[in-house]
């Protein structure tokens, strides 16, 4: 590709040759580093609304949205207010405020399984924590994942995993010890006679079962007709719990997020992303009865220094109330949808083999003619072209994650027009990643 390594990108290249003398890689997160494209990361300067501008000038149209919190796009002025306002009075107390109460009663009012909920400050300490908490209330050891289901870089979760871990081609990690390893089994996702069979085998054992509702991280997976519910049955059947990992999903693809969408009630829920506003936030709730076995109430351990950090319960609090505005899911679908409509025309007219999963504004193009229904089928997409398209898209202005294992956010901030210049971009992009 032409972008990064010329004219344009000279202050990115150095950036990144200075941030590798004192940041392992150069960047604080492995994906970032463009490594499996082939690229040097545009160092961001600033965002704004669907744009970010890189240190070089560069502005692009941009998917990433932080990895799927920015669902009102960059530096959303309403959201920035709030965490000016939240910041004079202090940034953090280690003692109880009331936004967090306000906090907790607005995901309870929206999440349908979530009765009582704790915030983390993050995806990963939200599903760790949730592990504990169905290991220490079973009293089971064992836990199920599916391949190519990211959830956090917690030891039991680093097993078969997707995001970056698929990306890298790293699917078990060293340093996670062999004596966690062999508690979690993983399965294909979508495959409800597998996780059968594995209950049929260990299911006194397992604790619990983790499952994306819908896969962001081995690109986008959506659920197939009845494949929750089996899981809602098999768990229940074993007594086992249930864990909806919605930390991409919640609040991305509905109000009452992937939960309410399918209408399938899990005992535990994992948040994260957009509750956060852009701030570092995760968050695990559900029944009472469980979630009350945590400490101080019960004897199961979890604790944070920043948990409920003001600025980070403000910006959640402020973009969770901007969700509330009449038809802004459905604006997001319908600009969603054109972008899919508007990709698949291109692939066709080009004669590019391509499939496109979507659920709401979580859009994902894979290179390959096969349905995308789990990891081994999601891995039939030609890497070596999304690299090249990747690099195309850049040099069209737009940004994209830099990895076929993730989807595109589409933001409310995205104007119709950027949906119409996104697709000329991708039209020229797959023509640039031909051979
Ligand atoms: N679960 C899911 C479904 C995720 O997508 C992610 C992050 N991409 C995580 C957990 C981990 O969240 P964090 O990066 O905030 O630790």
């Amino acid at each position: 590709a032409e972008h990064s390594q010329g004219r344009v990108d000279r202050k990115s290249a150095a950036a990144f040759e200075e941030a590798k003398r004192y940041i392992p890689g150069g960047v604080n997160s492995p994906v970032r580093a463009f490594k499996s494209v082939g690229l040097t990361p545009a160092f961001i300067e600033r965002g704004s609304g669907s744009r970010v501008y890189d240190i070089d000038g560069n502005a692009f149209i941009d998917y990433v949205g932080s990895w799927g919190p920015l669902i009102v796009g960059h530096a959303h002025p309403e959201v920035v207010e709030a965490i000016k306002r939240t910041a004079e009075k202090g940034t953090s107390f280690g003692a109880p405020t009331e936004l967090e109460t306000a906090m907790a009663k607005l995901v309870c009012e929206r999440v349908p399984s979530i009765e009582v909920v704790r915030m983390v400050n993050s995806g990963t300490e939200a599903t760790m924590s949730a592990l504990r908490l169905a290991r220490g209330y079973t009293g089971r050891h064992k836990i199920l994942k599916f391949e190519g289901c990211y959830h956090g870089h917690a030891d039991s979760l680093l097993i078969k995993a997707g995001s970056g871990v698929a990306t890298l081609g790293l699917p078990d990690s060293p340093g996670v010890p062999e004596g966690v390893a062999v508690n979690t089994i993983t399965v294909p996702y979508n495959d409800l006679e597998s996780v059968k069979l594995a209950f049929e085998k260990f299911g006194e054992e397992i604790a619990a079962v983790i499952v994306e509702p819908i896969a962001g991280n081995m690109g986008v997976v959506p659920p197939l007709p009845g494949f929750l519910q089996g899981l809602r049955d098999v768990t229940s059947r074993y007594g086992s719990l249930l864990i909806f990992d919605e930390v991409m999903t919640g609040f991305r693809v509905g109000f009452h997020c992937a939960q309410g969408l399918f209408g399938i009630t899990p005992d535990l829920t994992c948040l994260g992303k957009v509750i956060g506003g852009g701030l570092p936030v995760g968050a695990y709730g559900g029944r009472r009865d469980i979630m009350e076995r945590m400490a101080p109430s019960g004897p199961i351990y979890q604790a944070g220094t920043l948990s409920g950090n003001p600025l980070a319960m403000a910006a959640g609090y402020t973009t969770l109330k901007l969700l509330e505005r009449p038809g802004l899911y459905e604006e997001l679908e319908r600009k969603s949808a054109r972008l899919e409509e508007g990709f698949l025309r291109n692939a066709k007219e080009l004669g590019v083999e391509s499939t496109i999963n979507r659920v709401g504004s979580m859009v994902c193009p894979f290179f390959t003619a096969t349905k995308v229904v789990n990891y081994e089928t999601a891995k039939t997409s030609d890497l070596a072209r999304f690299g090249r398209y990747f690099g195309a898209l850049l040099d069209l202005g737009v940004s994209v994650a830099p990895s076929q294992f993730e989807g595109m956010f589409v933001s409310a901030a995205h104007t119709d027009e950027d949906i119409e210049t996104t697709i000329g971009a991708h039209y020229e992009a797959l023509k640039r990643s031909a051979v």
